[in-house]
């Protein structure tokens, strides 16, 4: 597959209460493109696209003033907060409309934007996904960085395959984003899917440095959720751990009623209160484990069934109607 050779670029880039940074970042995202406008690499229409997630403060008056005074800037805001994932598929499927490829990047300034550079040299290579993968971490906290080489381990054991050390900044050609709009789960895990799209795909490293203003929106219990909805929405195997777990504890209940009727004809029974106590306590905690499991996905096919949108654009700088999905 031939792509352009001159692409419409459309950088995407979700934010959720940032007027701290965006001021501060924006202009890198600028002086990016019209870099690679001067060079000849991205075609004269790629824009600047910036999601408004719902924030409270003073994001959406930022982001139109910047588009007020910048051709380059875009911006759509969702009608109220619906978290990184489901702003940042709402930013890739309107820039699908206009960009032959898109780059999706954190706007807090931590992921490298010099590494679109090498992005755009592997999509010119015939790649329709480049993933940005963090050389090194050393900028986060080392409770941040241990909880999240804990997230990958955990995630590609219970067969949640995802690239080690990517998040989410990557490229996706207009291909892969065709592809990724076939995808209509409401449990969006970005990072599980896009491995799900195919096609060929490479690999940039870049170095994660600190976030220049503000602070994460990502503490240990949303990274903990995040986890949990990446597991659920992209493997059974806890399910079929369940069974396992079952069939093991089954098997020792087994072997403990044989061992138990051989004490009783011999004439050995003693007041079993400790055992009994133990066997029911574990039995109830394993049990109520597993209906936890199982409730969780039953909630995800809940929240399934639902169809409802992922996402509702309020307003955009684009002309025309805003749209849902
Ligand atoms: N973000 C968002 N909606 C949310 C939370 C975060 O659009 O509900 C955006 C945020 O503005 C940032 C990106 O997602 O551009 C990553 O968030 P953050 O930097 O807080 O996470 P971290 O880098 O610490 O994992
Ligand atoms: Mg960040």
């Amino acid at each position: 597959m031939n792509h352009p050779t001159c692409p419409i670029l459309f950088l995407v880039i979700p934010c959720y209460n940032e007027e701290a940074v965006l001021p501060l970042t924006a202009p890198l995202f600028f002086d990016k493109l019209r870099a690679l406008q001067a060079s000849g690499r991205i075609h004269a229409d790629s824009r600047v696209l910036f999601v408004n997630d719902g924030s409270r403060d003073g994001t959406w008056d930022i982001i139109t003033s910047l588009t007020a005074d910048n051709p380059l800037a875009e911006g759509i805001s969702l009608s109220r907060n619906r978290g990184h994932q489901n702003a940042l598929l709402a930013g890739l499927m309107v820039a699908r409309e206009h960009a032959d490829v898109t780059v999706s990047i954190d706007c807090d300034g931590q992921d490298d934007i010099n590494a679109v550079d090498a992005m755009l040299d592997e999509y010119a290579a015939g790649c329709e996904v480049v993933y940005g993968v963090r050389a090194d971490r050393t900028s986060d906290t080392a409770f941040k960085r241990g909880t999240a080489q804990l997230f990958y381990k955990l995630m590609n054991r219970l067969g949640a395959e995802s690239v080690y050390n990517h998040a989410d900044y990557r490229l996706l050609s207009r291909r892969a984003l065709d592809g990724l709009a076939q995808f209509e789960e409401a449990n969006l895990f970005l990072r599980g899917l896009i491995p799900l799209v195919g096609y060929r795909s490479g690999s940039v490293y870049y170095t994660r440095t600190e976030r220049v203003a503000g602070k994460s929106h990502y503490p240990l219990r949303k990274m903990l959720s995040l986890a949990a909805n990446g597991i659920t929405s992209l493997s059974t195997k806890p399910l079929k751990m369940i069974t396992a777990l079952g069939l093991g504890v089954s098997f020792i209940s087994l072997v403990m009623i044989v061992w138990t009727l051989t004490r009783h004809f011999s004439g050995l029974t003693i007041n079993g209160w400790s055992s009994t106590m133990c066997i029911i306590l574990f039995l109830g905690g394993v049990q109520l484990l597993c209906v936890g499991v199982l409730g969780e996905y039953i909630g995800k096919i809940y929240a399934e069934v639902k169809r409802r949108p992922r996402y509702i654009i309020s307003e955009t700088t684009f002309d025309g109607e805003g749209k849902d999905s």
